[in-house]
């Protein structure tokens, strides 16, 4: 049985024992098993903050950005082999792997652009320079330097490439080394991976470091120069953020939770219309793609009464044409969910929505996947709910499902009804809004803007060429309020303002303007 590995201290470390299995969710045969007994967190800490950290820091933003072009290439060299280590630990069909492999190369390269247009400096320079007194000499400037610890990542099991990938993006470009951590369940796609970096991107010495299982006591190790980028349960990060290194030692933490993500039908969508075509299109992806296992999958679909009747016959037509199994099957459109635990929540979820809502599509009954033994595997076909009475605080407005589960909820039509159930949810990562009528979209805008970090908007001009809402994007902004965990990824630049001091700078402007390259 293979046994996965931690990169720490520069070298590989195997682990001793057996540990946590690895597992095909198709066929429950363990694929390998992980720990992390015997590794020293504080040593493996202490070296990416003592050589990685200087090394990082000696480069210039491009310089740093060239080697971010060199991790994106890696990947991309071993993308066919990636997608069936994807496909084997993640149950993801070719289309899902390709999702997060791509979009970790992707991540990489658009970070490496970015990195370029910032050329040979080490600050980021904040805003302009300011006046302060009455003469033109004193200046004041707020600039952005690199912070002189470690970020440790810590990510969920549902994108274990990507979600290594875009965080190492932007802690790499701000001048931080990286411990990444992937949840144990599927860490065989981020091992690769992490194998791949590390015997083809040449990257320096503790800059790049990986751990494989448990995080063991790692935290404890982290003190006030430190990072903790987090994404996963808001269960998991409730018990985090009590750590002391944050309580007492104000180490930062950036937190990416849970969300139940909305869209919402504007009163205008024709029946027969490209907005409501895009709409169906849109959620019918987000609902099946990696079996609903996204942190931006469509959770609610708010649409006006007298055309939830419609919404869900078209849903139903669509969803019916999914075909459950073992994504190395011929014709297989959705895989299993990962882990036998999130069958079990699943099912245990869907019960938990209908206290308000009916299922008016597929089931969570017991499931034989299409190639796959019988009895065997983690499937769930997709499930469609219906709520015509929503209220906040009822289970569609507390409770994530993170499967292929989604619920119509009538609206009476109004924006602000729709924005207050939006709101309703405690904060997202993303709201959807599919209309052409401008004061409509205006005013949702206005009301769900607030409670959440991305708003897309779909119509009929846009029809054409809008990209999927569950897409997180390198240059945009991607995280939310409240539930969501609060915290901010990407967003170009702002991506790696996490990973940097913001410092205000009063001097004489000539030597503010040299130091930002103003002049
Ligand atoms: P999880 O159970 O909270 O685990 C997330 C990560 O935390 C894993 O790497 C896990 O490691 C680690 N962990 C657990 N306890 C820890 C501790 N005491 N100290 C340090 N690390 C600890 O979440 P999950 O089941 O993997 O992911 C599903 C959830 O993530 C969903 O709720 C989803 O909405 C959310 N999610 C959010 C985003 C976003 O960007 N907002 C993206 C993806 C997923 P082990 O696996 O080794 O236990």
């Amino acid at each position: 049985m293979t046994r996965l590995s931690s990169f720490v201290r520069g070298e590989w470390h195997t682990p001793s024992e057996g540990g946590s299995a690895l597992v095909n969710p198709s066929t429950e045969e363990t694929l390998a098993t992980t720990s992390t007994k015997g590794i020293d967190f504080g040593a493996a800490l202490s070296f990416a903050r003592d050589k990685g950290g200087p090394a990082l820091r000696a480069m210039t933003f491009a310089q740093r950005g060239e080697l971010l072009r060199r991790m994106s290439r890696a990947i991309h060299d071993k993308r066919d082999e990636l997608l069936g280590v994807g496909m084997a630990n993640g149950g993801n069909t070719r289309s899902d792997a390709k999702f997060d492999v791509d979009g970790a190369s992707g991540t990489l390269a658009a970070y490496a652009d970015l990195a370029a247009t910032l050329g040979d400096a080490q600050i980021l320079v904040d805003g302009d320079a300011l006046q302060l007194g009455r003469g033109a000499r004193l200046f004041g400037q707020h600039v952005r330097t690199s912070r002189h610890g470690v970020a440790v990542h810590v990510n969920a099991f549902n994108f274990p490439a990507w979600g290594l990938a875009e965080k190492a993006a932007c802690a790499i470009l701000a001048g931080m080394p990286i411990v990444s951590k992937p949840a144990t369940s599927t860490a065989l796609l981020a091992h690769r991976l992490s194998e791949v970096l590390v015997a083809s991107a040449d990257i320096p010495a503790g800059v790049f470091s990986f751990v494989c299982g448990s995080a063991g006591d790692m935290l404890d190790h982290l003190g006030p120069s430190d990072v903790l980028a987090f994404t996963g349960s808001s269960d998991t990060a409730a018990t985090l953020r009590a750590h002391k290194a944050f309580v007492e030692r104000a180490a930062r933490i950036n937190v990416e939770a849970d969300s139940l993500n909305s869209a919402v039908l504007g009163p205008d969508v024709d029946e027969g219309g490209e907005a409501m075509n895009l709409f169906i299109g849109d959620v019918a992806r987000e609902m099946t793609q990696k079996t609903g296992q996204k942190c931006t999958a469509f959770r609610r679909l708010y649409v006006p009464k007298d055309k939830v009747d419609v919404v869900i016959e078209r849903l139903g037509e669509r969803l019916g044409a999914v075909k459950v199994g073992d994504p190395t099957a011929d014709g297989v459109t959705m895989g299993p969910v990962s882990t036998a635990q999130q069958l079990a929540d699943v099912r245990a979820g869907v019960k938990k929505l209908e206290a308000c809502a009916k299922i008016v599509f597929g089931s969570v009954a017991p499931l034989d996947g299409i190639g796959a033994p019988a009895g065997k595997g983690y499937f769930v076909g997709p499930v469609l709910l219906r709520c015509d009475a929503p209220a906040p605080g009822d289970a569609v407005h507390s409770h994530e499902v993170f499967g292929p589960v989604a619920t119509v909820i009538a609206y009476d039509g109004t924006a602000a009804h729709a924005s207050a159930l939006v709101a309703a949810g405690g904060g997202g990562l993303v709201a959807s809004v599919y209309s052409d009528d401008r004061a409509f979209t205006r005013d949702m805008i206005l009301g769900v803007a607030p409670y959440t970090g991305r708003v897309t908007l779909g119509s009929e001009k846009i029809a054409g060429q809008a990209l999927p809402p569950g897409m997180a994007l390198p240059y945009l902004l991607h995280g939310g309020p409240g539930r969501a965990g609060g915290g901010e990824e990407l967003g170009g630049v702002r991506g790696m303002y996490l990973y940097m001091q913001r410092t205000a700078l009063q001097g004489d402007r000539a030597v503010l303007e040299a130091l930002t390259g103003k002049k």
